[in-house]
């Protein structure tokens, strides 16, 4: 009969420990989906009063009938600067939340890798002309026409790269170059975003992927999620991204993605 109790007792505990584990990861599930849900809707009702205070600051930067004077430009300028970063700011906290929370859909196709660097790099090269940053393409074997496809969300792997350029370039200085290359390796495919810019520490390097770190460049616009975002699309696409940096040199991000099929 004690053999038996204690054996009741022990089934009983384990039953009462899986309940709880049961009833925690539903509960961690419906609070992430409730922060979700609170974000979207915060982000909209964020987003109508942002864009009014847009509009009225370019109807006061561009109204002819009243031109404005050097100072009061350069205000405006602040507030529309100013209003444009929020926006920004809001649009990655709202993607962030969706990506930790499960309710963003990636997808998983075959994709041509080629056709999708050159656009990215065509899309941004006005900022690294702008810039003085040379922004070069460079697929192996044969200008990516043998390449394999890949295995990716397109709008989500085109949304990371753009994200790696821009960087590239911002992080960068006149004069400095910007490498984009892809290839095709044994396990998987390879899309490479190098640059010779300012370049990270050890230290640094190490905060890379902590949200709102912005590692001290606050010269530049940014937000400091940009990374973080990066990270889990491409962990979502069951890859992942490697980062080789030395200050004043320069830094390569590695994204590391399945071949399709
Ligand atoms: P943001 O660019 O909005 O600040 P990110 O998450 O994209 O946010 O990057 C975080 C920080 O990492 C940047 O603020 C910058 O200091 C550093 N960083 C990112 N890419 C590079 C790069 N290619 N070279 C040097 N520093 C970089």
């Amino acid at each position: 009969v004690r053999v038996r109790g204690e054996q009741l007792q022990r089934e009983l505990a384990e039953r009462i420990r899986l309940q709880d584990v049961d009833q925690a990861r539903a509960l961690a599930e419906v609070t992430s989906r409730t922060k979700s849900e609170f974000l979207s809707q915060a982000s909209h009702e964020l987003r109508t009063p942002l864009n009014a205070v847009l509009g009225f600051s370019q109807l006061l930067a561009s109204d002819p009938k009243r031109p404005l004077d050097e100072l009061q430009q350069m205000r405006v300028q602040h507030i529309d600067d100013a209003a444009r970063h929020l926006l920004v700011l809001i649009e990655d906290m709202m993607l962030l939340s969706r990506v930790e929370s499960n309710t963003l859909t990636v997808q998983s196709l075959p994709v041509q890798a080629g056709p999708l660097l050159r656009r990215c790099v065509e899309l941004a090269q006005p900022a690294a002309e702008a810039a003085g940053v040379a922004l070069r393409i460079g697929m192996t074997p044969d200008e990516g026409r043998t390449l394999p496809q890949v295995q990716a969300d397109p709008i989500r792997l085109e949304q990371v790269l753009h994200n790696l350029i821009s960087n590239a370039i911002k992080y960068n200085r006149r004069g400095g170059w910007v490498t984009v290359r892809a290839e095709a390796a044994p396990r998987g495919f390879l899309i490479e975003v190098a640059d010779n810019g300012l370049g990270m520490t050890v230290d640094q390097r190490s905060q890379l992927f902590q949200p709102f770190n912005r590692l001290g460049r606050v010269d530049q616009p940014g937000t400091g999620i940009g990374l973080v975002i990066c990270k889990q699309l491409v962990e979502r696409m069951g890859g992942r991204i490697l980062v080789d940096s030395e200050s004043g040199q320069g830094s390569r991000f590695t994204l590391e993605l399945p071949a399709a099929g």
